[in-house]
């Protein structure tokens, strides 16, 4: 990475803490990462984009700023990105994937809370991340009690505006959600300084559009067996897909699915044929957070698909585009996030449904429900995934993890007793 230290400095990050953060993301990407055999070549994109991940965006997202752009961040898949791109801003996912700043965020938060609300708390009191630092303003959402009580603390420290997410799926909640999402865009043209028009949403709509068609091209690639690519680098690639450049992002993914057509033809895999397949889901795996992915395929498996929010939850739903005025389309955008099946909906049966289809159409052996701990919607609700898997007779795995690495030899025996079952 080049010298970005003037940068870092100039968005008032605490570099002494910054240093450390970045002291130990290489060597965790190279073990989990660039050790892999047989790696699609295009991946080295990927590989450029973490490399650089406190520089080069950075330093774009800067530049979009000096010329008059605006930065919006967001911790959830709910908050539509088509909006804040129609005003000309930029829209990017704050990670919360490490446990750093943990100290920072207990003086303001309890303990016992899932760590990816104490990782973004922790983020903004330590001032250690430029995403956080360059946001002009951060989305956050009423999903769960954890999040939304957050919010409150979160918006003494940087503006929050908090959209009203249903806990339901009628009609009444849906109306409830078409008026978050325009009350949302309304805030977005004051924010921006520019209005949101009728033919720069249909092109965002249009663009987002092309960068969830190209993930659910690479998902569909690795419904064949052998998989032409390992669950981490897919999983990185949906990690990445909440920050990087659309245009340019979109272009990557559909130049790396060309090459692993190619594999496909030739028969080609990351792991040999037959290999256990297997799906993860449950609470979204925030970058860095390639922990449990990084022990399941160390331990004789592939992950062929992630039912998470970081993963198919993100891009199988589009945006219909057959709209033509503005209140048509922001009708057709609040459908869209209303298709997110998340566990903070009562009762949520789209999402079991969709796992049952998921280990059919991927023609996996097992499902592996990881919950972040102190993650009330997901621990929960594990328990009708369980009864449903069992009825249809699908093999479950349940973990309940954190960000530490403490846990990690008892997971690995865990998983691998999983694995042999599978084989
Ligand atoms: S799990 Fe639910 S709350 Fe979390 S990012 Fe996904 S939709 Fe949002
Ligand atoms: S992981 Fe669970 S507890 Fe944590 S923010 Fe998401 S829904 Fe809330």
């Amino acid at each position: 990475m080049s010298n970005y230290s003037e940068m870092w400095s100039s968005l008032g990050l605490n570099l002494e803490a910054h240093d450390q953060l970045l002291k130990v993301l290489p060597p965790t990407y190279h073990d989990v990462y660039l050790t892999q055999p047989n790696r699609p070549k295009n991946m080295e994109y990927f590989d450029f984009v973490v490399n650089e991940i406190h520089g080069l965006r950075i330093q774009e997202l800067q530049e979009h700023k000096k010329a008059g752009g605006k930065v919006i961040g967001a911790f959830c898949v709910f908050v539509p990105e088509e909006i804040v791109r129609a005003a000309g801003g930029i829209c990017i996912g704050l990670c919360s994937g490490i446990d750093i700043g943990t100290a920072e965020a207990e003086q303001v938060l309890p303990r016992n809370i899932c760590p990816l609300i104490k990782s973004f708390m922790g983020f903004k009191l330590a001032k250690i991340c430029p995403y956080f630092e360059s946001c002009d303003l951060v989305v956050g959402e009423t999903t769960c009690d954890g999040k939304k009580k957050a919010f409150e603390i979160l918006n003494d420290y940087v503006p929050v505006h908090v959209m009203e997410t249903p806990q339901m799926k009628k009609g009444r909640d849906r109306d409830l959600w078409l008026e978050e999402v325009k009350d949302f865009a309304r805030l977005v043209e004051e924010t921006t300084g520019n209005q949101i028009s009728a033919a720069t949403l249909a092109r965002s709509i249009n663009e987002v559009n092309g960068k969830r068609r190209a993930l659910r091209r690479l998902a569909d690639l690795r419904k064949c067996d052998p998989a032409p690519i390992s669950g981490k680098d897919s999983l990185l690639i949906e990690q990445i897909a909440m920050y990087d450049d659309v245009e340019r992002f979109t272009a990557r993914v559909n130049q790396l699915c060309d090459e692993l057509e190619q594999r496909v033809q030739a028969g080609e895999g990351v792991f040999p044929a037959k290999t256990p397949r297997v799906i993860v889901t449950g609470t979204p795996m925030a970058i860095p957070n390639w922990k449990v992915p990084h022990i399941i395929e160390t331990s004789g498996a592939v992950i062929v698909a992630e039912e998470l929010c970081t993963g198919l939850r993100y891009f199988e739903n589009e945006v219909a585009e057959d709209a033509t005025g503005l209140d048509n389309m922001l009708e057709n955008v609040a459908a869209r996030y209303m298709g997110i099946n998340c566990a903070v909906f009562t009762p949520n049966p789209g999402r079991l449904e969709k796992l049952v289809q998921l280990v059919k159409e991927y023609n996996a052996g097992g499902v592996i429900h990881c919950t972040l701990s102190f993650c009330d919607p997901y621990a929960v609700e594990a328990n009708r995934v369980e009864k449903m898997l069992k009825q249809e007779g699908i093999p479950l795995l349940k973990i309940e993890t954190g960000y530490d690495q403490e846990d990690a030899g008892q997971l690995k025996t865990r998983i691998e007793a999983f694995v042999e079952m599978l084989k």
